[in-house]
């Protein structure tokens, strides 16, 4: 099934060369997205009256409340049309309506009364000035918006009236009344740049949003083409389209601004997008789907595994919004929604980059590796088969199918779940230093150990040869026997271990341990192959990469210390630290490029202290 549907990408993708399923309508800096929904264009007529009445009636409003906040009075009116406005208390839920209802009529009354006093009062007043003030209050009495507020006063003081004081309903009244004015502030504040009207016209629910679509704030939606209609295909994070909360994944948009988007291509609207700014006035047929209720989504941190960028993948539904990345970075990936297509932000970029951006998701990101390998491999296979047949050799046996054999993703890296740790004072991570020979983490190593002997110490190795005259157990070596040694080996205790002249040796984690209980940092000069093993072993390593720098530098670097290598060695130094970052850069922490030992040293101090001040991501796994 979830072959089909890469097929099905496959497919678009395909036919697709010109143009993208989903247009952003606004993406940072340049673009917007749009969507579009299939319903009969005989609501066209009745939808742009239904606007033209709309518009006429919002022309009278604005009219008569000039002298007030324009927002306030709309938002009056919509509290006070409101079934919920005022303390909404379940408890009295039945009685709800009919004291509303009754609410309204008292409070109309009692208007009635006080215009009727005032008219009195201003018959008995004799200067112009008093009479003027009378006629005032009388107009102001006689509003709309001032007898809505006063009906919503009216409610508010009864049902004020009818709660106890001294009884109150919930022991978390504080707590519940500060989240009340936290959850009005956030829906003020959404307010102020979004507004939306639903209307049941003809039968047929249309919506009217209006987005402030500001220069530096992007609209963060994606629209595609359902048949003639364009339709809202994806709301991203971090968009004023998001935060509003008003446009929803599936609504058909049927006008911006007037202009009807019927039968537009989306790049046709997304052109038409890019020169619109300022008010945008979407009308819109909502999703029939069922909304799911807003839920807060749990931010999932990664570490990518491989390099991503958009611009080469055909794939991605909407290329303007698509995150690139490098192998290593941290992603803060905050809706799997879409599990094709995460969105996320790259550590970091949270600040400056307030639209979230699309990356591939776990399993899509594994299936189309597996994918990419088995054509590759049977594009191998198919080569093969030519050659043989070039050569007239016979029929070989058929091997077992590519595609059979590949259905393991577990050798794919995709992502890794992080998380922030901050190392105990009393237990410090082992510093593990990686790097070709002749880069130099060895003479850093070194030169830590015996400035502060105190602090960073070596793990105690094992090795199977024998003790010499100076030598203790336990101080140089653990002198153990051979059988002992591969016993250890068979058992995974050692991270790292070498035959030399016939002799074993290798550093056990229980050695490594052994440092971190006693307070100190523990140093590691390791092989490649060993990271792996080291990262399984719970001892929390930070890794640092001591890259070599270049080919020319690195003659003078050695020259300095007395040896002079060809060039050839030198290249080869460059071309294993480059094979090492292929192949393991992800699992590096930090790289130092070592130009210049002092230098280098200094960086690589200032990392060790960072260990300290600030927390570090960690796989969550080392957590668990
Ligand atoms: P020696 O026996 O003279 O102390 O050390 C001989 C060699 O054994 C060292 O130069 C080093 O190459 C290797 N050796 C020493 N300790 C270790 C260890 O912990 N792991 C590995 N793989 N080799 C070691």
């Amino acid at each position: 099934m979830i072959m089909s549907h890469m097929n099905g990408y496959v497919q678009e993708a395909s036919g697709q060369a010109k143009s993208h399923r989903e247009r952003a309508v606004d993406c940072p800096g340049e673009e917007l997205c749009l969507v579009k929904s299939p319903h009969c264009s005989a609501h066209m007529e009745r939808i742009q009256h239904y606007q033209e009445e709309l518009k006429k009636k919002r022309e009278e409003d604005s009219r008569g409340k000039h002298d007030i906040d324009p927002n306030a009075s709309l938002r009056l009116k919509k509290l006070s049309q409101n079934p919920k406005v005022g303390i909404d208390n379940p408890t009295f839920e039945g009685k709800e309506k009919a004291t509303k209802d009754s609410c309204s009529q008292e409070a109309v009354v009692e208007l009635v009364d006080l215009l009727q006093a005032l008219k009195w009062a201003q018959h008995c007043l004799t200067d112009a000035q008093s009479q003027q003030d009378a006629e005032l209050i009388m107009q102001l009495l006689a509003k709309e918006d001032f007898k809505n507020a006063y009906t919503i006063y009216s409610a508010v003081s009864q049902q004020m009236t009818r709660v106890s004081p001294n009884s109150p309903l919930t022991a978390q009244a504080k707590d519940l009344c500060q989240e009340a004015l936290m959850q009005a502030h956030d829906s003020v504040a959404g307010q102020e740049m979004s507004e939306e009207d639903v209307v049941e016209y003809h039968g047929e629910t249309v919506k009217l949003v209006r987005l402030e679509k500001a220069r530096d704030t992007p609209l963060g939606a994606t629209v595609r083409n359902d048949m003639d209609s364009v339709v809202v295909s994806r709301v991203v994070k971090g968009g004023a389209a998001e935060r509003s909360g008003l446009l929803s994944e599936g609504d058909e948009i049927l006008e911006i601004n007037g202009i009807s988007l019927r039968g537009k291509h989306v790049n046709e609207v997304h052109d038409l997008l890019q020169q619109m700014q300022g008010t945008l006035t979407f009308l819109l047929i909502p999703s029939s789907q069922i909304k799911p209720a807003p839920h807060r989504q749990t931010v999932m941190h990664v570490r990518a595994y491989f390099d991503y960028d958009p611009s080469d993948d055909p794939f991605l539904p909407c290329r303007e919004l698509g995150l690139s990345f490098q192998k290593g970075d941290i992603l803060h990936v905050i809706s799997q929604d879409d599990p094709s297509w995460w969105q996320a932000y790259r550590d970091g970029d949270e600040d400056n980059q307030p639209l979230a951006g699309l990356i591939p998701g776990k399993s899509f990101q594994q299936q189309r590796e597996t994918l990419k390998r088995t054509m590759t491999d049977r594009s191998r296979e198919h080569q093969g088969k030519l050659w043989y047949a070039k050569k007239n050799i016979k029929k070989r046996k058929k091997s077992t199918s590519t595609l059979s054999r590949n259905t393991d993703y577990d050798d794919i890296l995709t992502y890794e779940e992080m998380s922030l740790y901050h190392q105990p004072a009393n237990r410090k991570r082992p510093i593990a230093l990686i790097g070709p020979t002749k880069s130099g983490h060895d003479e850093l190593r070194r030169r830590l150990l015996s400035i502060e002997p105190e602090k960073f110490a070596v793990a105690v190795p094992h090795t199977t040869r024998n003790s010499r005259i100076h030598e203790r157990n336990g101080r140089e070596y653990h002198f153990v026997s051979r059988p002992a040694f591969d016993t250890d080996l068979a058992a995974g205790k050692f991270i790292e271990s070498g035959e030399y002249e016939k002799n074993l040796y290798g550093t056990s984690t229980d050695s490594v341990r052994h440092i971190i209980n006693s307070g100190r940092i523990c140093l590691l000069c390791l092989h490649t192959r060993s990271l792996q093993i080291l990262r399984s072993s719970n001892l929390k390593p930070y890794v640092i990469f001591i890259a070599p720098p270049s080919q020319e530098r690195l003659r003078t670097l050695l020259a300095t210390g007395g040896t002079t290598p060809k060039p050839e060695e030198l290249k080869e130094v460059i071309e294993k630290a480059r094979e090492m970052e292929q192949n393991f850069g992800h699992f590096f922490d930090a790289t130092i490029v070592n130009m210049d030992p002092d230098q280098a040293f200094h960086e690589l101090r200032r990392l060790i202290d960072k260990l300290d001040t600030e927390p570090q991501w960690v796989p969550t796994s080392w957590l668990c």
